[in-house]
C-alpha cells in the first residue's frame, strides 16, 4: 500500500512538472515552426530556388512537428482528466479495435482475439480503456522485432481474500481481467521493477516515451482496478488488467456462475 500510495505521489508530481513545462514548451514550438513557415514562404515569394536552403527548412519544419506530437502527447499524459465511465462490455470494446490493431502490430505480429461467453459488465471509460489496450499492443509488437502472437484475452475474474492479503492496495471482489500476452523478448528483473515509472524506459529516443504503462497504471488505478504484469525473458509478457465488475441496481449474484481467472505459466510478476 505504502509503495502504491509512493507510485501515485509520483505520477502527481511528475503529472504537473511535465504539463507546465509541456506546455511553455509547446508555445515556444509554435514560435520555431511558424517562422520555419514565414522564411519558405519568403523564399518562394522571392523567387528563390535553392534546394539546400529548401530541404533544410523541411528538415526544420519535420523536426518541430515531430516534437510537437510529443508535448501533446505528454499533455495528454499529465492533464487529470476525469474520467468518463460508462457500462462497458469488454469483449465488444475489444473486438471494436481489431482493425486498429490489426494494422498497427504490422505484418509480422499476428492477434488472436480471445473472447468469455457471460462476460461481466464493467464501468469504464471507453477512450482511456482504448488507449490502454493499444498502449499494450505497442509495446507488445516493439517487443517482437521477430514476429509473433500477441493475444488478448477476457474473463470473469474474482480476487478473494487471499490475494487481496499479499496485495494490499486491491480490493477482494469480482472484476474482469483483461490480458495481453505477446510472444516477445520479455523483461529482465531490473525492467520489469521499474516499468511504472513514468519516462522510465529501454527503448531508443525518439521511439519510446516510457509514459504507456504509466498511463495504463493511472487509469486502472483511477477505476478501481488493478494491473499486474507477468514476464520471462525470450519468451514473452503478459499484463492483466482488472477492471471492477459493473452491478447494476437491483441485479443479484448468480450462485453457481463460472468464474475462473485466466491461467499464467509461473513466470516472474510486478
Ligand atoms: P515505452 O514503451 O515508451 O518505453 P512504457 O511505459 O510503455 O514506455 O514501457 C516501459 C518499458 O517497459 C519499455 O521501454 C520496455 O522496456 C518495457 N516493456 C513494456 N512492455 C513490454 C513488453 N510487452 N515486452 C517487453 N518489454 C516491455
Amino acid at each position: 500500500a505504502e509503495e502504491a500510495l509512493r507510485q501515485s505521489q509520483k505520477m502527481e508530481a511528475v503529472g504537473q512538472l511535465t504539463g507546465g513545462i509541456a506546455h511553455d514548451f509547446n508555445n515556444l514550438l509554435t514560435i520555431v515552426t511558424g517562422n520555419i513557415d514565414m522564411a519558405s514562404r519568403a523564399l518562394e515569394a522571392a523567387g528563390v530556388n535553392d534546394p539546400r536552403a529548401r530541404r533544410a527548412l523541411d528538415n526544420a519544419m519535420k523536426g518541430g512537428e515531430r516534437a510537437a506530437a510529443l508535448t501533446h502527447r505528454l499533455l495528454a499524459f499529465s492533464r487529470r482528466q476525469p474520467l468518463a465511465p460508462k457500462p462497458t462490455d469488454a469483449d465488444r470494446l475489444v473486438a471494436g479495435m481489431s482493425d486498429l490493431l490489426g494494422r498497427s502490430l504490422g505484418e509480422t505480429v499476428s492477434l488472436e482475439i480471445v473472447t468469455s461467453p457471460g462476460l461481466w459488465r464493467i464501468e469504464a471509460d471507453q477512450n482511456q480503456l482504448e488507449n490502454a489496450i493499444l498502449n499494450l499492443a505497442l509495446n507488445a509488437r516493439d517487443a517482437m522485432p521477430q514476429g509473433g502472437t500477441l493475444t488478448i484475452e477476457t474473463a470473469n475474474a474474482r480476487l478473494g481474500d487471499e490475494y487481496s492479503a499479499q496485495h494490499a492496495e486491491v480490493a477482494p471482489g469480482q472484476y474482469v481481467v483483461i490480458a495481453v500476452t505477446d510472444t516477445g523478448e520479455g523483461m529482465t528483473r531490473e525492467t520489469l521493477a521499474r516499468v511504472f515509472e513514468p519516462f522510465f524506459t529501454t527503448k531508443e529516443v525518439g521511439r519510446g516515451t516510457g509514459l504507456g504503462l504509466s498511463q495504463v497504471y493511472g487509469f486502472t488505478k483511477q477505476s478501481g482496478g488493478h494491473v499486474k504484469i507477468y514476464s520471462e525473458e525470450n519468451q514473452g509478457t503478459t499484463v492483466k488488467i482488472y477492471l471492477p465488475r459493473l452491478v447494476s441496481d437491483g441485479e443479484v449474484e448468480p450462485a453457481a456462475e463460472q468464474v475462473t481467472d485466466l491461467e499464467t505459466s509461473p513466470r516472474r510478476e510486478t
